[in-house]
């Protein structure tokens, strides 16, 4: 018999959670008659009642585990242990804000099934009911990656998928610190089938994502999955050396002609700002890189859990700073 792992990630989603699980289960009943389940709430380091929610699930469904993070490490963080702890022969990611339609699963599970894909990811078509300047830089930010990776990113495309136990594994196998998983998914290969769907205002509570958290994530990504800025940094300075040469050329022939009145103290000054602004950009391009490796050279954790529906972690056991939980 076949399992499906749903994983869920929750940052104080205390309202959403009884509402994804009803629908789920809902879906559960009426589409995968046989198919056994499996769900894994991940508990983000939620302030409000989330875990509560999660343990009183578990008390009615045996199906329902929970992992509880120490605190607050992230979504990338939230799925990945939710992958590692996941037992199912498929398994999916969805939000607890019922944005992911758990009604599109049947369909994603059929084109595994009969197409023999090996992961099913969606992507909205529209971005409704989502403010119009973060579209647009949503937009712009696929565009400049697309441009500079040679991994391919999806616009629109959502962390909601349903993928085989070997691609989740493969996910897994990936240790890197700094995780962004709409890169590592494509990172990975297999044979995805999109399938697109209109989007879907979130059911109770707010986004956690601000437009500064949004992008940190962009720059993020940018530097997870490319090197091109550092070669942008390198070309913008040749071309500066290369019309630095012009212009002397320029100032010695006519300091000849003309001789030497000093004039041009303002636009000396312009340039110089210029230069050193282009500089400084440059150097924080190198920055963004060498802080990534700084962090990735630490090898810390990527999350730390408190507890699972085993019961509290013993952070002392030396397998679990290995990210094990199983
Ligand atoms: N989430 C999380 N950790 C965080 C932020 C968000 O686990 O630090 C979860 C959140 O509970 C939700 C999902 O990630 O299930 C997507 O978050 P949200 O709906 O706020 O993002 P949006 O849909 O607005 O992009
Ligand atoms: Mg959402």
């Amino acid at each position: 018999m076949d399992k499906i792992s749903v994983i869920v990630s929750c940052y104080n989603e205390e309202e959403s959670l009884p509402l994804f699980y009803q629908e789920m289960e809902r879906v559960r009943k009426k589409d995968f008659e046989g198919i056994d389940f499996e769900y894994i709430f991940v508990n983000d380091g939620s302030r409000d009642n989330t875990l509560k929610e999660m343990k009183e699930l578990r008390q009615k469904d045996k199906k329902v585990r929970y992992i509880s993070f120490s605190r607050n490490f992230g979504k990338e963080a939230a799925m990945l242990a939710g992958l590692e702890a996941s037992t199912g022969d498929y398994v999916t990611l969805m939000d607890a804000d019922l944005q992911d339609p758990p009604a599109l699963l049947r369909q994603m599970y059929d084109y595994i099934k009969k197409d023999k894909f090996d992961c099913v990811g969606t992507r909205r078509v529209n971005r409704k009911g989502e403010p119009p300047i973060r579209s647009f830089f949503a937009r712009i930010f696929y565009k400049i990656i697309n441009k500079m990776s040679k991994i391919e990113m999806v616009d629109g495309a959502r962390d909601y998928r349903l993928m085989t136990k070997q691609m989740v594994d493969a996910i897994i196998s990936m240790k890197e610190y700094n995780r962004y998983s709409k890169g590592l998914f494509s990172f990975v290969g297999f044979n995805t089938k999109w399938i697109e769907y209109e989007n879907v205002e979130r059911v109770a509570g707010e986004t956690k994502w601000s437009f500064w958290k949004l992008f940190k994530y962009a720059i993020e990504g940018i530097t997870a999955f490319s090197t091109t800025p550092l070669i942008i940094a390198s070309v913008i300075g040749i071309l500066f050396c290369l019309v630095a040469f012009l212009l002397i050329l320029v100032i010695i022939i006519k300091t000849l002609i003309y001789g030497d009145p000093t004039s041009g103290w303002p636009s000396m000054i312009c340039v110089i700002f210029f230069v050193s602004g282009v500089q400084l950009f440059s150097l924080g391009i190198i920055g963004q890189y060498l802080s990534k490796t700084y962090l990735e050279v630490k090898h810390r954790p990527i999350y730390i859990i408190k507890e699972t529906e085993k019961g509290e972690i013993d952070n002392t056991d030396k397998s679990q700073s290995e990210n094990q939980y199983n």
